[in-house]
């Protein structure tokens, strides 16, 4: 049965096709009969559909014939296929809209600052980035922004690189914007002996309230006639200011209702060492400037941006407007962001400064070493953002999709095995001393194990909580008890008898591990890393308990379901870190 979400998308995708299909304008009846035809089975919840076809009708209504046709592109994106009664959950590569093309190769690039860690959303770019270029036979570009050396470091360079490799993607070309820096000096040069740019010396305090009050500065209308802008370039090129004390800003319009257009900054002055170029650059251009001139000389066909960046396209395409330099067609689509799991650097950078997480790659961060580390196979993220595609829309998606793709995954391949938490003595007075073997997959052959048991076990205290005297209980894969007694609190113990070895379908049954083969272990449970905006301090729950030795045998980073726990990752001897249910 799909979610109500799902249905809610269809409902939606098919009143907007017929609004677009009949100048603007849909009905209630039209849209249930088509939902009707391609799911039947809603015919049982006609009212609450009813109900939500109206709400939707309304506000598809509402569009005009233009923002419905633009929201139709966004849902063929996701793949909707409204028009095919066959609708196959599988979403894959093939989802993504077709790009516009220009005669040219496709080119995508995907253009990470070297500042931090890549994390999840870096993933939804590149990935859809690499499709693009292979769907085409293009290329792609992995083309380090790095032109401000106040937060660049060599490691995060080398990080990304692995980390892209680790998601299985393959750059066709890296390369560094610092590596171009004297070509975009003189791409800077010539936009300010032109009169498209100028030097301003105002200071941070007024660049800012004459931006708000939209005044130009006197440095642009060159009001101060000690020096001219033209003498200006030639100081700021050579050395003669300090950090702060001038800047390059484009000539836009200072009324402009789009504050990006406010003479924003071109180049500034940065004196701090640069992690490939050292001190022999300072005066760096801003990702505003060194983007659309890298995209247009890399010959990128396609800029694929996130939506945060829709104001500032103008300013990318002015730029190459007055530089007379080809066009890139700029693609958006939304930031993935999930609630409660922040991925800002900013955030995770003040985190480990508080010493409030361990690393990057602690398990409760999105950064792709952090999921790595938690057991996420890449092919599962892959999958889990291409099925979002390029939609627009600031919805955020459910953390549970991401894993239940993961899920399928590694399931095949996770060796089950027994873990109680929190354990509590369980005595079968007259249990036998016995082998038993116990397979590693109920379907799938990774092995067998052997196990010897006796009259001594450990249950897990959840399920000891909710037994009863005289109940029948089946201890997995090995035989049925009947619950003696039961005492908590004092001995903490557990007594029963041996019943028999039915299997009764209605029967209880729990994981237990034998006395005679434990372990101590640990599991490391990951949650939401924030709650209400604040950092949780909860967020990361040690899980004690005891597990089967065999555990012990196992290597690192092998999945494991422990069964009626979830699924987990061995980390160390003793320890795995919980992926998810
Ligand atoms: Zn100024």
């Amino acid at each position: 049965m799909e979610s109500n979400e799902e249905i809610r998308r269809l409902v939606n995708a098919i009143a907007l096709k017929n609004a677009s299909e009949h100048s603007g304008s849909t009905n209630v009846n039209t849209v249930l009969s088509r939902i009707l035809s391609l799911k039947p089975e809603l015919k049982n919840e006609l009212k609450t559909l009813i109900e939500e076809i109206r709400i939707i009708v309304d506000s598809v209504n509402k569009l005009d014939l233009e923002q419905q046709k633009k929201y139709i592109n966004e849902i063929y994106s996701v793949n909707i296929n409204i028009d095919s009664k066959s609708r196959h959950e599988n979403i894959d590569s093939h989802t993504l809209p077709e790009l516009q093309l220009t005669g040219t190769e496709v080119v995508t690039r995907f253009p990470p600052e070297p500042n931090g860690y890549p994390h999840i959303g870096h993933a939804k770019a590149v990935v859809i980035d690499e499709e693009y270029a292979r769907m085409y036979n293009g290329k792609l570009i992995l083309r380090f922004d790095d032109t401000n050396p106040m937060n660049e470091k060599l490691e995060y360079y080398e990080v990304i690189k692995s980390d892209l490799e680790w998601l299985g993607v393959k750059p066709d070309i890296i390369k560094n914007t610092s590596d171009d820096i004297l070509m975009l000096h003189e791409y800077g040069k010539n936009l300010t002996r032109n009169g498209d740019a100028y030097i301003c010396t105002c200071g941070i305090d007024n660049i800012h309230k004459f931006r708000m009050e939209q005044i130009e500065c006197p440095c642009r209308r060159n009001i101060d006639n000690s020096e001219s802008n033209l003498e200006r370039l030639d100081k700021i090129f050579g050395g003669a200011y300090h950090q702060n004390e001038a800047i390059i800003r484009f000539k836009g319009n200072m009324q402009d209702k789009n504050t990006v257009m406010r003479d924003p900054t071109l180049f500034r002055i940065i004196e701090v060492p640069h992690p490939l170029l050292g001190d022999k650059i300072q005066l760096w251009p801003t990702y505003d400037f060194a983007a659309p001139v890298e995209d247009s000389l890399d010959g990128v066909s396609h800029a694929l941006r996130t939506k945060e960046y829709e104001l500032r396209n103008f300013l990318y395409q002015s730029i190459l407007d007055k530089l007379h330099l080809r066009k890139p067609i700029v693609v958006e689509f939304s930031r993935l962001e999930f609630d409660n799991m922040p991925v800002s650097k900013r955030k995770i950078k003040q985190l480990l400064e508080d010493g409030l997480i361990s690393g990057w790659d602690d398990p409760r961060l999105l950064t792709l070493s952090a999921m790595r580390r938690r057991g996420f196979d890449p092919k599962a993220i892959r999958k889990f953002v291409l099925s979002l595609g390029l939609t627009l829309a600031e919805t955020k998606p459910p953390f549970k999709a991401l894993e239940s793709m993961n899920r399928k995954i590694i399931d095949p391949h996770a060796i089950r095995l027994f873990f109680v938490k929190d354990p509590i003595k369980l005595i079968v007075d007259d249990g036998k001393n016995i082998k038993v073997t116990l397979s590693n997959h109920p379907t799938n052959d990774l092995g067998k194990r052997e196990v010897e048991v006796s009259t001594v076990f450990y249950i897990s205290r959840d399920d000891a909580m909710l037994l009863a005297e005289e109940e029948e209980v089946r201890l997995m894969e090995l035989y049925n008890i009947k619950i003696k007694n039961i005492d908590l609190e004092n001995k903490r113990v557990i007594t029963a008898s041996y019943f028999n070895n039915d299997i009764v379908r209605e029967m209880k049954k729990i994981q237990w591990v034998s006395d005679k083969s434990v372990t101590k272990y640990s599991i490391l449970v990951p949650k939401d890393l924030y709650l209400n905006d604040k950092f949780n301090p909860n967020s990361l729950e040690i899980v004690e308990g005891y597990a089967e030795s065999s555990v012990l045998q196992l290597k690192s980073r092998i999945p494991i379901q422990f069964i009626r726990f979830g699924f987990c990752i061995s980390e160390e001897k003793k320890s795995a870190i919980f992926i998810h249910r």
